[in-house]
């Protein structure tokens, strides 16, 4: 039955939702293979990118999926208990619903805390061990050693959701997209997966009337992408802000989404702690001259992927973005 559940995981394809999309299947094998005494499950409701909603949006409206989700993987792995780790500021609106759909089960729910760095998977299991909010260096995954030293999976909520959805026969392939920004339809979102990055703002009302751009990914680490190339599927993180051009002060964004990275590191590295530090005096004087070494650096030798993809989202606005902003104002 539970060697069942795992091919009908693979046979849908379900990918991890963090923005790895690391088969979930995979993950899930790498944490049975392991021979230990114990092992866990932690579902990762931190969520913490500039523009997230959906894992809200989830939990509020479809949680029994998601705690079934979350009573397969124990099942699977005959796990000792369950986590949910859960963004401080969804405790209210959630932890009683949430409370009532686990019911008896071993299923303890967790305030995150920290800023957006909380919500990475070894930060989290430190959260949940009592420590402090700071990535630890991989390998060991947590697949192989994670909360207390033994074998743990940590998956997002929509994949519990989609493993739920599996178990009951009820799958159907939908994935949620959190549009925000600029968008003209503002909202969560539920449509097919796969389908392109067009097809989704086409879908949902979301084709702006004026000249913008994309973020795609999350507000602080997404990706730009311009509206000639929004015709392949969105593999990231599903969230999409939209931003229009006209009267957009691209240096007042720029330091909304570095003041956000700011406060949401851990400090623990220089190249991530420094580099944004510098980025940001660079942004308040409106002059990026030196920027590419700062970014070179953090994409580099940062310590854990916050760094490096805060360097690799702030490359793509300067080139995509800024840099066409300057060209039209000389
Ligand atoms: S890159 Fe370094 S400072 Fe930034 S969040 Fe990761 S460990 Fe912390």
């Amino acid at each position: 039955m539970m060697k069942d559940i795992i091919s009908k995981i693979e046979k849908e394809g379900i990918l991890g939702r963090s923005g790895s999309n690391f088969p979930v299947h995979l993950k899930w094998e790498s944490v049975k293979k392991e021979k230990a005494e114990k092992k866990y499950v932690v579902c990762n409701a931190a969520e913490g990118e500039l523009g997230a909603f959906k894992d809200l949006f989830i939990l509020k409206n479809h949680s029994r999926y998601v705690i079934e989700g979350i009573r397969v993987a124990i099942d699977y792995l005959s796990a000792e208990k369950g986590y949910i780790y859960l963004k401080k500021e969804y405790f209210e609106e959630v932890h009683d619903l949430l409370k009532e759909e686990i019911g008896n089960d071993e299923i303890e729910i967790v305030k995150k805390k920290g800023g957006y760095i909380g919500g990475e998977e070894t930060a989290l299991i430190k959260v949940i061990e009592g420590g402090v909010p700071e990535p630890q260096k991989k390998p060991p995954f947590p697949t192989q050693k994670g909360l207390w030293g033994y074998p743990t999976l940590v998956n997002n909520v929509e994949s519990f959701y989609c493993v739920g959805k599996i178990k009951r026969e009820e799958y159907e392939k939908e994935r949620f997209y959190s549009i925000f920004g600029d968008a003209p339809n503002k909202g969560v979102h539920k449509l097919q997966g796969g389908i392109t990055i067009r097809e989704i703002l086409e879908s949902t009302g979301n084709v702006p009337d004026f000249e913008y751009f994309l973020k795609i990914g999350g507000g602080a680490c997404g990706i730009i992408m311009l509206p000639e190339e929004l015709d392949v599927p969105l593999r990231r993180l599903g969230v999409i802000m939209i931003y229009k051009k006209e009267g957009l002060d691209c240096y007042a964004l720029m330091k909304k989404w570095v003041d956000f990275l700011l406060e949401g590191n851990c400090d623990k590295c220089t190249p991530c702690r420094e580099g944004l530090y510098r980025i940001m005096e660079m942004i308040e004087k409106r002059d990026m001259e030196g920027v590419e070494d700062m970014l070179f650096a953090m994409e580099k030798t940062s310590f854990c992927p916050l760094g490096t993809s805060a360097a690799t989202s702030l490359r793509s606005f300067l080139e995509k973005v800024l840099k066409n902003d300057h060209e039209n104002k000389n």
